[in-house]
């Protein structure tokens, strides 16, 4: 995109938002543009709600979310699909299944990555592993240590992904299992301190890997009201550097457009989460130029 272009369709979006930049910022060169399309909790929901629910009728449904997906891939191709966990548990699709036609959807809907909620542990991590040959998308956690259960090694750290010339670098991170799920579920999965593991990959993927934009796929919840000190997002984020994106999950917040938090360092970190059961999917477009200077955009779609 030129850069004219670029400010006539950023200048009809008001919710255009900058990270630490100004648009006057951009210098006259060719602007990548790069689309994250994300959902959490989806929670095994396919079919839409039915057309007499009393708040969602008639929305969600796999079947719209993936024609919408593939409307945005026709107008910009380079586009990141990710999950942030619990596609389990929820309808009875689950029961009878198991997992394997949310994976399969997932798949044919190409999603890039998810990482692991704390309610895909719900036929056990037997169960969990049972279902991953029917995933053509990889399963990202950087804090759950699986060595010890049959997990090991089909889950990574992170993963890199190269998208019209943006080097993006995605972490997951995991919820403390522990009085959340039965330890009989989720066996000799240890969890490791969320933030100490989130500051291990900013440093491969930023400074090691000099990732454009670095994203957290996150099942910690947004916000714990009762309990201050309990990680979430936006402790998280405030916790941190060099995290572009926290994409989270587990508190079903939904949230309109992204919270721009502050970082360690008092650079902006964008926190979003769409909800639950398929309602809504996120949109972030992130713009950077030749060099790398970003601006974003932010909003939640209805399904
Ligand atoms: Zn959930």
């Amino acid at each position: 995109m030129k850069r004219r272009e670029f400010i006539e369709k950023t200048a009809a979006s008001s919710a255009l938002l900058g990270l630490g930049v100004s648009l006057s910022s951009f210098g006259n060169t060719n602007i990548k543009q790069l689309t994250v399309l994300h959902t959490n909790d989806v929670h095994s929901y396919i079919d839409p709600f039915p057309a007499d629910h009393p708040r969602n009728a008639n929305m969600g449904g796999v079947e719209r979310r993936a024609s919408l997906i593939e409307s945005i891939k026709k107008e910009n191709p380079n586009v990141l699909l990710l999950d942030a966990g619990d596609i389990f548990q929820g309808t009875p699709y689950f029961n009878y299944y198991g997992g394997e036609l949310e994976f399969k959807l997932m798949s044919m809907m190409q999603y890039d990555a998810s990482t692991i909620g704390n309610h895909d542990f719900d036929n056990g991590i037997e169960g969990l592993h049972a279902q991953l040959p029917h995933a053509k998308f990889d399963f990202i956690s950087a804090n759950y240590d699986f060595k010890n259960t049959v997990m090991d090694g089909f889950v990574k750290p992170y993963k890199i992904f190269n998208k019209n010339g943006i080097k993006v670098g995605v972490f997951g991170l995991g919820i403390a299992l522990e009085g959340l799920v039965n330890k009989g579920m989720y066996k000799e999965t240890v969890y490791n301190d969320p933030v100490e593991t989130a500051q291990d990959m900013v440093r491969i993927l930023k400074k090691e890997n000099k990732c454009d934009i670095v994203i957290c796929l996150s099942h910690l919840g947004y916000k714990y009201r009762d309990d201050e000190t309990k990680i979430c997002d936006l402790r998280l984020a405030e916790l941190t550097q060099d995290i572009d994106l926290i994409i989270g999950g587990h508190t079903h917040t939904f949230l309109d457009k992204p919270t721009i938090s502050k970082n360690l360092i008092g650079k902006e970190v964008l926190v979003n989460q769409v909800g639950c059961y398929g309602i809504n999917l996120g949109r972030i477009d992130f713009y950077l130029d030749n060099d790398k200077a970003k601006a974003f955009e932010g909003k939640s779609i209805i399904v």
